[in-house]
């Protein structure tokens, strides 16, 4: 939808509006708001929100503070879950310095340029996400816990599980919000789900990540549950996922599709393949921002380990999924949920237009069960793993020019930084499993 500052103000007074929530989004894909009443949406439409940046994780330094918001008029909508009379609406907004130079620390900026550098090329980036995520119960003084009664699996159907209801009040919400839900399902460990929404260009896709998550917590929250996005919150069972299927666009058509090849792939198709396996490892710190995103990434539970593509399996890293024609698309599945949906975005554009600029034919596809071969059989394949801990990660990215160019200097260089310390943290701890490992035996 195409909204003016009239329409705006216009559907705020039809509406009932009483709030705005002005919404971006910081360098480790955290939602900030700042709230305003509609008394002052005037200013905010005229971009004269002003706010200070300093206490914001990778924002500003202290001398250069003060941030401008420019909301993002398209982005309109009401939370269905705050009360009917006296609304509260939302924009999703870019952040701007005083002089209306866009800020470099802005995930969303970030995005705009990436996909800016596709549409020179001619192309629309187009995305469709999905998000797995648990559901688990609230402890007596309201706060998250890992335990769950529930015992559904893989497209269980309820009233097995409490989540059900949940869920399906999820996607009703998702609906009143202009969501386009396309399914939603029990996904393979007790308490973990699934929700599928219609894929958009890729701005809007990732305004919609978190808007989604927003909901999916929000209404959890209603049911007496906690929605969590962590990506590995539960030894011996799944972690979440959040497959990307990724399509290029050029003048209304999916340049992905080539009934006369084998696989039903353009060439363009198979170098953004290329693209993004070259440049996998260099991106693994931002589509799996955390140390626990690692936990996740091994054998034995439906992510993918090894940089590797197929047709007709799922196991490795990037899937065809089977749909043709205006639907081809490619599949990369390892983003996880804890990944700023900005940035992530922006990487997988730029690896897989560097593919095509650059034609990176991408090595042969793995069609069997990779996890079935030996490590000598991957080795003479040329199949490599992705990055195996956060620290391994952030050397990669370091390594890799293009990625550090697409998040730019001053992101790239506090990004690094803050992993960095967030690996140290961690590598301090003593974990329960020395304990249990060593204290008896040594
Ligand atoms: N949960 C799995 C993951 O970690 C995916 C399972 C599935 O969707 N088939 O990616
Ligand atoms: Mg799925
Ligand atoms: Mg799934
Ligand atoms: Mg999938």
């Amino acid at each position: 939808k195409h909204y003016t500052k009239e329409d705006i103000m216009e559907l705020v007074q039809d509406e009932d509006v009483e709030f705005i929530r002005l919404q971006f989004t910081d360098m480790f894909g955290q939602m900030k708001n700042v709230a305003i009443t509609v008394s002052q949406l005037g200013k905010a439409l005229d971009n004269r929100c002003m706010f200070d940046g300093s206490s914001i994780e990778g924002f500003a330094r202290i001398e250069e503070a003060d941030m401008i918001l420019y909301p993002d008029l398209d982005t309109l909508a009401i939370f269905p879950w705050r009360p009917q009379q006296g609304k509260v609406a939302r924009l999703i907004c870019d952040v701007k310095r005083p002089g209306g130079e866009p800020f470099e620390g802005d995930p969303r900026y970030v995005l705009k340029r990436a996909v800016r550098e596709a549409a020179e090329l001619g192309y629309t980036f187009e995305v469709g996400p999905e998000c797995e995520f648990f559901l688990f119960h609230t402890d007596e003084n309201g706060l998250p816990t890992t335990i769950t009664h529930e015992k559904a699996g893989y497209f269980d159907l309820g009233p097995l599980d409490l989540g059900e209801n949940a869920r399906r009040d999820m996607v009703l919400t998702l609906e009143d919000m202009g969501f386009i839900v396309e399914s939603s399902h029990h996904e393979i460990a007790p308490a973990q789900h699934e929700i599928d929404f219609q894929y958009d260009e890729a701005l809007a896709a990732a305004d919609n990540i978190m808007t989604f998550k927003l909901a999916v917590k929000t209404i959890a929250k209603r049911h007496g549950l906690h929605a969590t996005f962590m990506p590995k919150p539960k030894f011996g069972v799944n972690g979440s996922g959040m497959h990307i299927n990724m399509s290029l666009a050029k003048d209304g058509k999916n340049i992905f599709s080539d009934p006369s090849d084998k696989n039903g792939l353009s060439r363009e198709a198979y170098w953004f393949i290329g693209g993004i396996m070259k440049h996998m490892k260099g991106m693994t710190a931002i589509t799996n921002p955390l140390v626990n995103s690692y936990k996740r990434l091994v054998p034995g539970y439906e992510a993918p380990v090894y940089i590797a593509w197929s047709a007709t399996n799922r196991s490795p890293l990037i899937r065809i999924p089977s749909s043709r024609g205006e639907h081809t698309r490619i599949e990369l599945r390892c983003p996880d949920p804890s990944a700023n949906p900005y940035l992530a975005l922006a990487v997988c554009l730029r690896a897989g237009l560097d593919g095509i600029v650059n034609h990176i034919d991408p090595p042969e596809s793995v069609d069997c069960n990779i996890f079935d071969l030996t490590e000598e059989e991957r080795k003479s394949r040329g199949i490599e793993a992705v990055p195996a801990s956060l620290r391994e990660a952030v050397s990669e990215l370091e390594k890799d020019e293009l990625i550090r160019e697409v998040l730019g200097v001053h992101m790239a260089d506090k990004y690094i930084r803050a992993k960095k310390e967030e690996w140290e943290k961690y590598t301090a701890q003593v974990t329960e499993w020395e304990i249990s490992q060593y204290l008896n035996q040594y």
